[in-house]
């Protein structure tokens, strides 16, 4: 640990043959990669996580032989994953399955389910209620797709110094574009489709933005491009957690060292630097850089304790929402589902309108099942299935605590049985239960928000909390709730956005 400051001890480390250190608080998909990233540009690199395990929200959980991937379960453009590896010049270690269908939809008092493929043909035939359905889709695929392309370089994958330089970035987007950033993703729905159904499951993606279809502008539609036409949704093999693995094992091969059970607290500092940060123990660390993985808001507020990231200021800012999970080993196989599938109620525009803020749990709640002992046997002990239920419920600013936690589950599992037909809960041999408390607890959620920051249009680009601090020059931060913002491949998108700001304030170091 060294406590002189850069550019100089870069120099004259390097001569000495030290390397600048470079200490990351969290070991998250955005801490790893960062890790990598740095490590391969010549820094010593630590990471200090309070769990005692990497990984973050992408984790796992195993019990009784049944493997749970904790949080993600599929990702969208996964080349940015070869991007992460090949910077690093290593092939992209991951096998990868492309999904198709992506997902299936069930609608309640519907039979069937409706499948999400993204070929044109069997689309096709699962939307045969929506008159004139592929020129509909063409038409509205074609305009979601100018919107991606548009904004992904100039937007999506841009550093901005400040609110100004974000909105020279925004003229470079074409100007036909900006009537779809003041109209709302459901009134363009409205407009391109006829029927509720095909609206309804073309609005999904506006919940994984932390809003709703009737808040969220249109110009998300691009969402739907990147799922069903772009590069699609992808799975690990293997399992989710094995990106973390992958990552691990590289960095452990070039000595990044990891510290577990270290809750970064508290900082020291001296003139616009850090010196120290402080853990739960006491314990200083020093280092030349430091970057957060921690919330990039919560952070600045809980431990920077900036007025800007008050808890109050946090509490008015948009949030989304937070996750209430179950993990079930079950005793048989389930029939009816698929590896990803949607359970929707009838009611969704006043199921949309209180989700957010409702201080109750919801009474015929809308969740997601993913069971990946459909497509990966080791998941789950022979004839067995794992299911993962990931039911979005308000975060805690507005639903404080979560005494009914174990009577919710009992709930969303009698309507999850009743809609595939199947008894599940004389059927569980194990059984994890997971509500916003437990997420705000273990990984630092701000109230116990799933994905973090929201992205309305007052809170990304130059309006995110920035990837740079406003008071020490040698503070980042990478991960959901900084630039761009949340899911996997964002995440690591944030973590080639750091690096280069570390690169742009400190020089390049020469890789040995
Ligand atoms: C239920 C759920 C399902 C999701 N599904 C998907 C999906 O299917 N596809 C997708 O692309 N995305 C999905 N996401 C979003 C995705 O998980 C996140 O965007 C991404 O993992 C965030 O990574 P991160 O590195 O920014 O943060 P995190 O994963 O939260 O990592 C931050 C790390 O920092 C540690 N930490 C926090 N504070 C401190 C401190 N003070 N000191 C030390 N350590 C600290 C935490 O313990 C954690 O390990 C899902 C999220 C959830 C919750």
């Amino acid at each position: 640990m060294s406590g002189t400051y850069l550019p100089y001890n870069f120099v004259i480390g390097f001569i000495l043959d030290t390397m600048p250190e470079a200490i990351i608080v969290g070991a998250g998909l955005g801490g790893l990669s960062t890790a990598l990233r740095l490590s391969n540009k010549g820094y010593s690199v630590t990471l200090l996580e309070k769990e005692d395990r990497a990984g973050g929200r992408l984790n796992i959980l195993e019990q009784e032989g049944f493997t749970f991937d904790m949080g993600p379960s599929f990702f969208s453009m996964s080349y940015e994953f070869d991007e992460l590896f090949q910077s690093v010049g290593i092939p992209n270690p991951l096998v990868l399955d492309k999904l198709n269908p992506i997902y299936q939809i069930y609608f309640r008092n519907k039979l069937n389910p409706i499948k999400l493929y993204t070929d044109i043909d069997s689309l096709e035939k699962e939307f045969d209620f929506e008159p004139d359905f592929r020129i509909k889709y063409e038409k509205y695929m074609k305009k979601a797709g100018q919107f991606f392309h548009d904004t992904e370089g100039p937007i999506i994958k841009q550093n901005f110094d400040s609110v100004l330089d974000y909105f020279a970035h925004f003229f470079q987007v074409p100007l036909q574009h900006t009537p779809y950033l003041f109209k709302s993703m459901w009134s363009h729905l409205e407009d391109s489709f006829e029927q509720d159904r095909t609206r309804i499951i073309f609005s999904l993606v506006a919940f994984f933005l932390g809003s709703t279809p009737f808040k969220t502008p249109s110009i998300y539609s691009l969402l739907n491009y990147t799922e069903l036409k772009n590069d699609g949704y992808w799975a690990v093999k293997g399992g989710m957690y094995t990106i973390v693995r992958e990552i691990i094992s590289i960095l452990e091969s070039r000595g990044v060292k990891f510290v577990y059970q270290t809750e970064i607290v508290d900082i020291k500092s001296e003139g616009e630097k850090i010196v120290a940060l402080i853990d739960q123990k006491g314990n200083q660390w020093n280092s030349d850089v430091y970057v957060i993985n921690s919330d990039a808001a919560y952070f600045r507020g809980k431990i920077l304790k900036r007025n800007k990231f008050t808890e109050k200021k946090l509490d008015n800012m948009d949030w989304t929402l937070a996750p209430f999970t179950i993990y079930l080993g079950i005793k048989n196989k389930v029939p009816n589902l698929m590896h990803h599938n949607y359970f929707l109620g009838d009611n969704f525009q006043s199921y949309a309108s209180k989700i957010f803020t409702s201080s109750v749990p919801p009474e015929k709640p809308y969740y997601y099942v993913n069971a990946s002992s459909k497509s990966d046997t080791t998941c789950a002990p022979e004839g067995m299935e794992n299911i993962f239920i990931l039911c979005p419920v308000p975060d805690l600013r507005f639903k404080k605590s979560w005494p009914e936690k174990n009577q919710f589950a009992k709930d969303i599992i009698r309507d999850f049985e009743e809609r595939i037909g199947f008894e599940i809960l004389g059927n569980i041999k194990t059984k994890i239960i997971m509500s916003p408390e437990d997420w705000a607890q273990k990984f630092n959620l701000y109230k116990g928000s799933g994905l973090g920051l929201a992205h309305g249009m007052n809170q990304v680009g130059g309006f995110r909390p920035k990837n740079f601090d406003e008071q020490f020059s040698n503070l980042f931060y990478v991960g959901a709730s900084t630039t761009p913002g949340t899911g996997l491949p964002m995440v690591v998108i944030s973590s080639r956005l750091v690096t280069e700001r570390i690169e742009q304030s400190y020089g390049k170091i020469p890789v040995r």
